[in-house]
C-alpha cells in the first residue's frame, strides 16, 4: 500500500487540510478503481468499511492478487469532518456558504465535446482513451476558489478516469440501498446483490450533478452530443448508503468490505476472492418512483413502520401530533414497496421529508435526491 498525501489550497494563513489517497496495485494499470468514503463526513459506517476494505485490499496486494489499481480514500471530507456547531457534527454541508457536499460536480460532457469530436474514430478503445485524458485535462482545468472548491477538484481528478467509482455514504436511518444510472442496472443490481442491498435506485439524471454522476453521465451525455462514433459507459459508478448513521458494526462492516472485494472480483479487478455470490435481495427500481413521506405541519412524530418493512399503498406509515391542537395526522403512502430510510428527529417542520418508499408506481420529475 502506498500512501499519498494531497495539500488542499489553504484559505487562511496558519491553516492546511489534506487529502490522505491509499492506493493498491499498479499505478495507470486497469481496471482502474476509485472508491471514498464519507464525502458527507460524518457517515461513519463507511469510515469503517474503508478500514475493514483497505485490510482486504493490502491482503491482495501482498499476494499479487490486484489486477489494475485500485485507490482509496477513507476520508474523503476532512472539512466536514472538522465542523461542528454547538456541539453538534456537521458533515453535509460546508458552514461557509450552506453548500452540499456531494453536489454541484462540473458537468463534463459539455466541457469535452468539442475538443475531442476530431479526434475519436469507430475504435471503441481509443475513444474511451480519448475521453478520459480530456475529462482529466478538465477537471485538471478548474480553477478552485476555496478550500471546499479544491476538495471537489481534487475528488474528482482522482475518480474520473477511473472504471469503477464507488461513493460510500449513509442514510440516517436506514436499510442498505444504493443510487446508479439507469442504463447500467445491471452492473448497479451485481453490486445490490453483493452488498445485501434493499433498494435499488437507477436516474438518468438525479439533479445537482453528486459525485458518482460526474463521472458517469458524462460517458452518457457524449453518447448523445456525438452520435456519430462509438462510445462505451466506460465508468461505472455508485453512490452506496451503508444503512443508517449508527450502524458501526465490526462483523457489519467487515462483510460489507467483503461485499465490495467479490464485486471488484467480477469486475475484473481483484484475483482469488472466495465466491461469496449472493441472491439480489431487489430489482432495481426507478429513483422518479422513490416517494417520499412528507410532513404535513408540525408536531411529533411517531412511525408505525420501520426501514426494511415492505408497505402497501394506503398503509400508515407515521403519525404527527400536535399536543396543542390535540390533532393526529396519519401519513399513508400512495405506493407499494419498501420503507428503505427514515429521518433521524422525531419533531416535524412543515415539507420535512420523513421517511422514503422504493416503489414504482410514482413518476416523480424535477430534482430527485434529498438537498
Ligand atoms: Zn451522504
Amino acid at each position: 500500500m502506498h500512501i499519498q498525501t494531497i495539500e488542499l489550497l489553504s484559505g487562511t494563513p496558519g491553516t492546511q487540510q489534506s487529502l490522505q489517497v491509499l492506493r493498491f496495485g499498479t499505478p495507470g494499470a486497469r481496471p482502474k478503481v476509485y472508491i471514498q468514503s464519507a464525502l458527507h463526513a460524518d457517515e461513519v459506517p463507511a469510515i469503517l468499511v474503508a478500514h475493514h476494505l483497505a485490510q482486504h485490499l493490502e491482503q491482495a496486494q501482498v499476494e499479487g492478487r490486484v489486477c489494475g489499481e485500485v485507490v482509496l480514500v477513507p476520508f474523503a471530507n476532512p472539512i466536514g469532518l472538522g465542523q461542528t456547531l454547538f456541539g453538534q457534527h456537521q458533515g453535509r454541508f460546508d458552514l461557509r456558504d450552506g453548500g452540499n457536499f456531494n453536489r454541484g460536480y462540473p458537468e463534463l460532457a459539455a466541457k469535452v465535446a468539442d475538443k475531442v469530436r476530431p479526434l475519436l474514430s469507430q475504435d471503441v478503445q481509443s475513444n474511451t482513451q480519448c475521453i478520459r485524458e480530456a475529462m482529466l485535462a478538465a477537471v485538471e482545468g478548474q480553477i478552485a476558489a476555496n478550500t471546499t472548491q479544491d476538495l471537489k477538484k481534487q475528488l474528482l481528478k482522482l475518480a474520473v478516469d477511473a472504471d469503477v467509482v464507488l461513493d460510500l455514504h449513509c442514510d440516517t436511518d436506514a436499510v442498505m440501498h444504493l443510487y446508479a444510472l439507469t442504463p447500467q442496472a445491471a452492473t448497479a443490481e451485481q453490486l445490490g446483490a453483493a452488498l445485501g442491498a434493499r433498494a435499488v435506485l437507477l436516474a438518468t439524471e438525479s439533479g445537482d450533478s453528486p459525485f458518482d454522476e460526474a463521472c458517469t453521465r458524462p460517458w452518457l451525455d457524449l453518447q448523445k452530443l456525438l452520435p456519430e462514433w462509438p462510445i462505451a459507459l466506460a465508468c461505472f459508478g455508485a453512490t452506496v448508503e451503508l444503512r443508517g448513521e449508527a450502524d458501526t458494526h465490526h462483523a457489519m462492516a467487515e462483510q460489507d468490505a467483503q461485499g465490495v472485494c467479490a464485486f471488484l472480483a467480477q469486475q475484473g479487478a481483484l484475483r482469488g476472492v472466495p465466491d461469496s455470490t449472493r441472491s439480489a435481495q431487489c430489482v432495481p427500481t426507478p429513483l422518479s418512483g422513490s416517494e417520499p413521506i412528507t410532513a404535513p405541519h408540525a408536531g411529533v412524530v411517531v412511525f408505525h413502520r420501520n426501514p426494511g418493512e415492505r408497505v402497501l399503498g394506503g398503509d400508515v406509515i407515521a403519525d404527527v401530533v400536535d399536543a396543542l391542537t390535540g390533532q393526529v395526522t396519519q401519513l399513508r403512502c400512495k405506493s407499494d414497496g419498501l420503507l428503505y430510510a427514515r429521518c433521524g428527529s422525531r419533531w416535524a417542520v412543515p415539507g420535512k421529508r420523513l421517511a422514503k418508499i422504493a416503489g414504482t408506481s410514482l413518476a416523480r420529475t424535477g430534482k430527485l435526491l434529498s438537498p
